[in-house]
């Protein structure tokens, strides 16, 4: 799941990326409304973080403009300005929540999750293909319903390919929603990483595998048709 992070004070913003990375969330971070405004254009995610007090525009104003724009992307409002004011206006121009300065890091965590948990949010509760199931909240695949280990971003395939099970996932998706901006992709990552996806669902006992479809994309479904 890809995130923006819009914050312009830089030690603070760095500090909730890491946090954010940390529980396996791709983290975009710009420091200005101009640059928010560059990556929303850009970039389909899947929640954003926004600061209120910002160098070159105030947070509502972006918000209030994405909305009129028709951009209905979850929005979680920071806010060092504990006035009820503020938290008032935010949720009328549409914001989703709000979270006072300072917080704790498993609180911002959890806001996220239950944003994306919404009707129409990315979060659902267990997803399952065949023998598989992917819990979105706790972060945890199945086979047979026993837990298996699996890197970040092997989970990442697999959630998106689990998203649009049965039907093909162009590799670029892939690419979008497990990489951030700021992190070098190198031309063969994500097959690396299906790659090994692929092996480990085969060594688990997994009913469904991941086809190439060459110059396509990727399918995620029952039974092993090529490779
Ligand atoms: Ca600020």
């Amino acid at each position: 799941m890809r995130l923006l992070l819009v914050e312009d004070h830089n030690r603070f913003a760095e500090s909730i990326k890491v946090g954010l990375e940390n529980q396996a969330f791709a983290v975009d971070m710009v420091d200005s409304g101009a640059g928010a405004d560059a990556a929303v254009a850009s970039v389909q995610y899947d929640a954003i973080i926004l600061d209120l007090g910002l160098p070159d525009t105030d947070g509502l104003t972006l918000l209030k403009q994405w909305r009129e724009q028709g951009n209905v992307v979850p929005v979680l409002i920071l806010t060092a300005r504990d006035g009820l004011d503020d938290r008032v206006k935010g949720l009328n121009t549409g914001a989703d929540d709000y979270l006072l300065k300072p917080f704790e890091m498993e609180e911002l965590v959890a806001r996220i999750r239950a944003l994306l948990r919404r009707p129409g949010g990315v979060l659902g509760l267990v997803m399952t293909a065949g023998n598989v199931s992917f819990d979105t909240t706790a972060r945890e695949v199945r086979v047979n319903d026993q837990p298996i280990s699996i890197s970040r971003r092997e989970m990442g395939v697999l959630e998106q390919l689990m998203r649009r099970y049965g039907r093909v996932v162009p590799k670029s998706v892939l690419e979008d929603k497990i990489y951030g901006f700021d992190e070098e992709v190198s031309s063969n990552s994500v097959e690396v990483h299906v790659s090994r996806l692929r092996k480990r669902l085969t060594k688990n006992g997994a009913s469904v595998s991941v086809h190439t479809l060459r110059g396509v994309g990727y399918l995620l479904s029952e039974g092993s048709l090529n490779n």
